[in-house]
């Protein structure tokens, strides 16, 4: 930043009664001043990023006498007056941009002071409670109780519904499960109050002090976390970890409610209840880890594949980086199976354009693949039938994906969907020399197959190009002739196809031809459309 762009600001700054006090840091400049809020003056410290990419950092003087927690103030008097992202900053025009954040916290400053910003406490919950992770793996079809696997080394802890499902995340995180998890507990805890910090004593250092705030939100929660820790403290258990399960958010803490004191009969309650009171609490932040949740997280409120009963038949170029999104969708989670259908070995020279690299060479490319997803995906339903499809035993299936490149078998699979029970099928493809990427969805015998998007002498119909495709080969020898495509072609044939896999499962059907132009100087012969089935066509007649 020039000397011209600070004396701009500092002019700009003056007009608010801001004084310079000099640099604070690497292109941070520090300004003093006061904002009146509440009806009176408060001083405050205010640092600018002079690239103009962070918005002023604000830190008030907290007054004598004011609550110690405050809405949108945080530890040592920083002034939160915008989350970040939501503030437009322009980067050309500084002083401007910082003469309206000013204006912007001493607004807040003023709302939080006067306390009509309480109903924010509870969006901000966290930044108050704060605490070590807390990492919930509790599926909605989990049936036993909780277990609590402790990691007191590293400082957080695994809440399980399955304890044999949850050691296979944290095998892929490279924990071992704790030898000694049954010795503890864990229980969750429903409330009809969202959390809020109380504006003395906080945050909460012993359960006595957790239940008197509980009691404040709602009683009767606070007498279900009093009566599971006494039992916990009874049953000798330690730690004990309580989730309360709010309207809007899930926290967590923990506490040591028996510290190994014996216990004898004629007073074993009254001391347990004396000690469980006394007992310190370590807050927790609660984050939910289920599989339910992971999958659908960036795709609120529309279904995902858990559940379903899948085969990708194809784990090539295109099936690799397919299978991937498809796991990443909730393929083979709940009560769901993908199966990943190839007979052919992965060789050295493919993995230029596959999904799997090097260290699964020289293995069947279905159980390759199998073994890599499930590495990032341990819970996933995944199996491998290292052989042809037409030999392979698919059972019921909610969708059949083709995702071989291969014409001939593509009508073969038609013929096979359209025996017995109708299977919906989903073909994915790439025209020619990685020109362009197709997807179509057959999801009734009443709509095209693959060998209805050409007439009897499979002349095309539907066109991916206005432009004839080029026919380019490389390699030597018949054995190792091959079409040339960069990887990035198969990349887009993938979320094509996954796009119409989430469309479908979602009820969406049409267009059900697709086409991405994916090779510059083409543009796209048919428009993305619905195709009805040709009457003479062989491959999809009853
Ligand atoms: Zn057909």
């Amino acid at each position: 930043m020039s000397a011209a762009g600070l004396q701009a600001l500092e002019a700009a700054l003056v007009t608010r009664g801001f004084v310079y006090l000099g640099p604070s840091g690497e292109q941070l400049e520090a300004f003093e001043g006061s904002l009146p809020a509440a009806g009176a003056q408060h001083q405050v410290k205010l640092t600018v990023d002079m690239t103009g990419l962070e918005p002023p950092r604000v830190v008030v003087k907290i007054p004598a006498g004011a609550p110690k927690i405050l809405a949108h103030i945080g530890g040592g008097g920083y002034l939160c007056y915008a989350a970040k992202g939501t503030l437009v900053l322009d980067v050309f025009n500084l002083p401007g941009q910082v003469l309206s954040c000013v204006d912007r916290a001493a607004a807040i400053l003023d709302l939080s002071l006067r306390g009509q910003m309480v109903q924010d406490l509870e969006e901000e919950f966290f930044v108050f409670w704060g605490g070590d992770p807390c990492f919930l793996d509790v599926a909605s079809t989990d049936i036993a109780g909780l277990s609590l696997l402790f990691f007191s080394d590293k400082g957080l802890a695994f809440v399980s519904g399955n304890p044999q499902r949850t050691e296979k995340k944290l095998k892929a995180l490279n924990f071992t499960l704790p030898p000694n998890f049954e010795g503890s507990v864990a229980f969750a805890v429903t409330t009809t109050a969202n959390p809020r910090p109380l504006q003395e004593n906080w945050p909460p250092r012993t359960v006595a002090d957790v239940l008197r705030w509980q009691q404040e939100l709602d009683p009767a929660a606070a007498r279900e976390i009093e009566r599971q820790l006494l039992k916990a403290s009874i049953g000798r258990k330690s730690p004990a970890l309580c989730v309360v399960k709010a309207p809007r958010m899930q926290y967590a803490f923990w506490a040591d409610v028996h510290g190994g004191v014996k216990l004898s009969p004629a007073k074993a309650l009254a001391s347990a209840r004396a000690y469980m009171l006394s007992a310190k609490v370590h807050t927790m932040w609660a984050m939910r880890i289920d599989d339910e949740y992971v999958s659908q997280r960036n795709t609120p409120n529309r279904p995902t594949l858990a559940g379903k009963r899948i085969a990708l038949v194809g784990c090539g170029t295109i099936g690799g980086f397919l299978a991937e999104l498809l796991v990443k969708a909730g393929a083979g989670l709940g009560r769901g199976e993908l199966l990943l259908v190839d007979p052919d070995t992965l060789m050295p020279h493919n993995v230029g354009r596959h999904r799997l690299g090097l260290n699964y060479a020289l293995q069947n490319k279905a159980t390759g693949l199998r073994t890599e997803l499930l590495l990032g995906a341990p819970t996933a339903n995944i199996r491998d039938l290292p052989v042809r499809v037409q030999d392979a035993e698919l059972g019921h299936l909610d969708l059949l994906i083709d995702a071989t490149g291969e014409e001939a078998l593509s009508h073969l699979l038609t013929r096979a969907a359209d025996a017995g029970s109708f299977t919906p099928t989903l073909t994915a493809w790439i025209e020619g020399p990685g020109v362009a990427v197709r997807t179509l969805l057959r999801d009734s015998g009443s709509h095209a197959c693959t060998r209805c998007l050409g007439d009897h002498a499979r002349t095309p119909l539907f066109p991916a190009t206005t432009e004839e495709l080029p026919s380019e080969f490389a390699g030597h020898g018949c054995e190792s002739i091959y079409v040339p495509f960069p990887a990035t072609v198969s990349v887009q044939a993938a979320c094509l196809a996954a796009e119409a896999v989430s469309d479908w499962l979602g009820g969406v059907t049409s267009p059900r031809l697709r086409t991405r132009i994916t090779r510059s100087g083409f543009t796209q012969g048919t428009a993305d459309r619905d195709v009805p089935r040709r009457e003479a066509c062989p491959a999809c007649t009853t």
